[in-house]
């Protein structure tokens, strides 16, 4: 049974529900971001009336509410969750075996700063991915 997040979920303002603590619980279990569909595995596994819909539905939830990092990767246009755990990540993708590599430091802070000596524009974001081969592939 998945342990129960009902006082953090009330504190985004979202009401706890079985499917949510799974996936919740799911997630504290990764050590690396996963798509929809393969926590839809896991989950089903222990839930087989759950479906990939109610799932996706979660994590889009979730991510509204910044209690996971949604990243798209451009070149499968996959999108990769995990928990929120540091602000934003950034990963090294092998475009051969698919492996995410995440980088320890945001190394955009310089990016940031040409940008806003420029003027005029108001950073919110940004997004980076490094495309290669790991050391495995390569
Ligand atoms: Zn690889
Ligand atoms: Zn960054």
């Amino acid at each position: 049974m998945p342990k129960h997040y009902t006082d953090f979920l009330a504190k985004h303002g979202i009401k706890s529900t079985h499917q949510r603590n799974l996936v919740l619980d799911l997630l504290h279990q990764m050590n690396s971001p996963a798509s929809a569909e393969e926590i839809y595995q896991k989950a089903a596994l222990l839930q087989p009336t759950l479906n990939l819909s109610t799932i996706y539905r979660t994590l889009e939830l979730f991510s509204s509410k910044n209690i996971v990092t949604k990243t798209i990767l451009s070149e499968t246009k996959k999108a990769i969750y995990e928990l929120n755990t540091a602000g934003h990540k950034h990963y090294m993708v092998c475009v051969k075996c698919k492996a995410l590599l995440p980088l320890e430091n945001c190394p955009c802070a310089l990016i940031e700063e040409a940008v806003s000596s420029q003027g005029g524009f108001e950073i919110i974001g940004h997004k980076l991915e490094i495309m290669g081969y790991c050391s495995r592939c390569k």
